[in-house]
């Protein structure tokens, strides 16, 4: 394709192609004066909490400073899994009985989702498809294969490799030097996920208060109350659930979560049996570069999602758009010439540990942190906070009260990103081009 321009369909919009569907709704309902549990941040883990505390008997409110549903939870890829790269470097500073506990809940997060889809009757368009991570050198092949007993014996997956010569079952494309399939992921529909969590909230008794940004949260008799842009709320408990949107109001998770942007792009529908050719089972694809890329069919097979991270400062949705189907186009050359009709950002939560974190400080409870890989796991860390809560938690959760680190020169702005994001991107162009 000749110019930039002629990359974007005519209907292009700047706006999440699940939103043509399934928008984030207002819901800018007047608050309740007290409630027995306030919860900042209305994504999947805030609504997965509330629908458990608001079964559980509890008066539930869930506060959003935009629409709801308008963070992560309703412009991610879909992609569903565990959410955990096994930190094995990390297995003996946290102990065995930690890391074994890591690896249940890991294991626990995506079980229970799709028994929870299930159960709930969730029609988001999921679909087990598998995943197939593409090694971007021979040297990301073999460290692969040795994660295999890993992700086999510890995790119980069904993994496997996949050499370069049979790439073509898994990828159409040659861009790649083989891979790892992973039977136990999926793809769904993030924003009727979303929507069904919403109603299944609304319909147990738990009220929606969107454009309702939270400022401070102060002690009170009794409990909380937080200072809010529609006015104050008592609360005997809070939960924060802002991951990767956390500002001021409650500095211990900013100072801990590193908001991370991802761009993504939808194309057009493919012409006739390019899909098939290009993703012939349909999988949830992802590279092992360190600044991957991760992409994928929509649910109705006819379009492309492309996502990662085009640049590492905050760029219009446009300028990345050009960059992600620059390298769709090199990983796919026949989809070159398909336009794009959506290009979208969205913030994903880091940590200094690269480990997702529940927990309580000074009272307050918080959940967050899925290293970009949270349809499940903030689902899940959601559902466990709140069981805690309720006393009910059983077993302690594995991420929950983990040291959670922070850096005397962080106060919420990643500035040190465009400095590690471009180390990061030479180790992956050398890797990829001396094959280590
Ligand atoms: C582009 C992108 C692609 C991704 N792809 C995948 C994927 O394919 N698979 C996967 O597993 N994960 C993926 N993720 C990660 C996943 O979307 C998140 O981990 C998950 O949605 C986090 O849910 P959450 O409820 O913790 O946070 P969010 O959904 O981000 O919700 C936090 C909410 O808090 C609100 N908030 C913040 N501050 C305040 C305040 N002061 N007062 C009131 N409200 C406030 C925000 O407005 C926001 O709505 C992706 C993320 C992004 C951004």
């Amino acid at each position: 394709m000749s110019s930039s321009s002629q990359l974007f369909h005519p209907d292009f919009v700047v706006e999440p192609y699940w939103w043509s569907e399934t928008p984030p709704v207002l819901e800018r309902n007047p608050l309740p004066a007290a409630v027995d549990v306030a919860i900042v941040g209305s994504g999947y883990c805030g609504l997965a909490a509330g629908l458990e505390l608001a079964r559980g008997g509890l008066k539930v409110a869930v506060l959003d400073a935009g629409r709801i549903g308008e963070g992560a939870s309703t412009r991610n890829g879909g992609m569903v899994s565990g959410g955990l790269k096994v930190p094995m470097a990390m297995r003996a500073t946290l102990g065995e009985e930690r890391f074994s506990a890591m690896v249940r809940d890991s294991v626990a997060s995506y079980t229970e989702f799709e028994a929870f889809l299930a159960r709930e009757g969730i029609d988001a368009h999921y679909e087990r498809c598998g995943r197939f991570t593409a090694a971007h050198s021979p040297g990301a092949y073999r460290r692969q294969e040795a994660q295999l007993p890993v992700l086999r014996d510890l995790m119980g997956l069904t993994a496997r490799m996949v050499p370069e010569s049979r790439q073509h079952e898994e990828i159409g494309s040659d861009f790649y030097h083989g891979g790892m399939v992973v039977e136990e992921s999926g793809g769904l529909d993030p924003a009727r996920y979303h929507r069904a969590l919403r109603q299944k909230f609304q319909d147990a008794g738990g009220s929606l208060h969107g454009m309702t940004g939270v400022t401070a949260i102060r002690r009170a008799s009794g409990g909380y109350v937080l200072e809010t842009s529609s006015g104050p709320l008592r609360a005997e408990t809070v939960f924060v659930a802002t991951n990767g949107y956390s500002g001021g109001a409650w500095p211990f998770l900013r100072k801990r979560l590193i908001p991370i942007t991802s761009f993504v792009i939808a194309t057009e529908p493919l012409p006739e049996g390019l899909a098939a050719e290009i993703n012939p089972k349909a999988r949830m694809l992802v590279d092992t570069k360190r600044i991957l890329y991760w992409y994928r069919l929509t649910p109705d097979r006819r379009r492309i999602i492309f996502g990662g991270r085009a640049k590492f400062r905050d760029v219009d949705e446009r300028d990345s758009a050009c960059n992600l189907h620059a390298f769709m186009s090199r990983i796919w050359p026949q989809v070159r010439g398909v336009r794009i009709t959506h290009a979208w950002k969205g913030n994903v939560a880091f940590t200094f540990d690269h480990l997702p974190h529940m927990g309580r400080q000074d009272d307050v409870y918080y959940a967050g942190g899925c290293q970009g890989a949270g349809v499940a796991m903030s689902t899940y860390l959601g559902r466990r906070t709140a069981l805690k809560i309720l006393g009910a938690g059983g077993e302690p959760c594995g991420f929950d009260g983990l040291p959670f680190p922070s850096h005397p020169l962080y106060h919420g702005k990643p500035w040190f990103l465009p400095i590690v994001g471009n180390y990061y991107k030479t180790l992956d162009s050398l890797e990829r081009y001396t094959g280590w």
